[in-house]
């Protein structure tokens, strides 16, 4: 971090703020302009407030050299971390796509969406239990009934499952679960994040509506601080001011996150978009720009899902866009 000081600014002022770094353990380096002074920050800048900086009056300009996050970043672990779910690795050059439906409705369509996606070749089955709705009046999940369908689905399968938590104190209730996913809502919930810290589960962390990516190592730092390294980036499209889409996908997401983070990058291009023609075309796309996966919605039965129907593949259609990714797959850009 440098802080570059305003002309003329008060010598005992400037001697008050190196103190303070220095009793935050931070050394300082002076370098002294024709009109600017310019102080280096050395040492570990990750807890120093910029903001409060910034406020002084005697500072013009802070700027971070270093990114904030420690945990995720590839600048301290070159190699690729690989996520490994149950016995399917992810990251690392290991590709898998999630599918399933938005939600768990009945027995008889968790268990065949999932026979379907399995034999296109998904590695990981995904279904809500506990839905984040807009709206109170929508379907809110099944709840526990839905996780236990879940676990009926996987032991059908053997396909690891992938589901969403809202509130900590269901943790209990997933314990099976292979994967648990922070939705988009609540990839600021930093409470809901040091919890998740706390475990060693992987976590599948969706970027929020309106967050950068930036924001979302922050986020994927709370959980890795608190030990838990098991973490899996999902870009799922982010709101702008177009409307023909339901999210605007952020693909360059995954190459800059690629050379910032050494976590597994995954692209939900169902949410990215909303609507089910835009999913192929988007997945083959995520898959060429070096993803190391996708997570698809499918539904037995769109028209009557009872959430996210209009974005959801039939079986048939998902298969089809399996056979186009896993051709793509050799043209990754790593
Ligand atoms: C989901 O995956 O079903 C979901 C609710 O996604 P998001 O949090 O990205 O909206
Ligand atoms: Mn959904």
């Amino acid at each position: 971090m440098v802080v570059i000081l305003k002309p003329n600014a008060d010598k005992e002022q400037v001697e008050n703020l190196k103190q303070w770094l220095q009793s935050l353990g931070i050394e300082t380096h002076m370098s002294v302009g024709m009109t600017h002074t310019i102080i280096g920050l050395i040492g570990d800048t990750s807890n120093v407030d910029m903001d409060l900086i910034q406020s002084l009056d005697i500072v013009e300009n802070v700027q971070r050299i270093q990114e904030p996050f420690k945990n995720a970043n590839r600048k301290f672990h070159q190699d690729d971390t690989i996520v490994d779910v149950a016995g399917v690795k992810i990251g690392g050059g290991n590709f898998q796509i999630i599918a399933g439906p938005c939600s768990v409705e009945t027995e008889e369509q968790i268990c065949y969406v999932a026979e379907c996606v399995k034999k296109s070749g998904a590695g990981l089955l995904r279904g809500g239990a506990f839905k984040p709705r807009t709206s109170p009046y929508s379907f809110q999940g099944l709840k526990a009934e839905g996780i236990q369908l879940l676990l009926e689905a996987k032991r059908n399968t053997g396909l690891p499952i992938v589901s969403e938590i809202m509130n900590i104190s269901h943790l209990p209730l997933f314990e099976d679960v292979d994967v648990i996913q922070v939705g988009a809502r609540n990839m600021q919930n930093f409470d809901l994040l040091k919890e998740l810290g706390m475990t060693r589960k992987p976590i599948l962390l969706k970027r929020g509506l309106a967050n950068t990516l930036q924001e979302l190592l922050m986020s994927a730092e709370y959980i890795m601080a608190g030990g838990n390294e098991n973490v899996i980036l999902c870009e799922r499209g982010i709101r702008t001011f177009e409307t023909y889409t339901r999210n605007t996908l952020d693909l360059s997401a995954v190459p800059v996150l690629r050379r910032l983070t050494h976590l597994p990058i995954v692209v939900d291009p169902s949410h990215a978009t909303g609507y089910s023609y835009l999913v192929k075309p988007m997945a083959l796309a995520a898959t060429v720009a070096g993803a190391d996966g996708i997570m698809v919605e499918v539904h037995n039965d769109p028209a009557h899902a009872l959430c996210d129907g209009p974005q959801s593949l039939t079986p048939e259609a998902f298969d089809q866009l399996a056979k186009g990714v896993f051709a793509v797959r050799p043209f990754a850009c790593r």
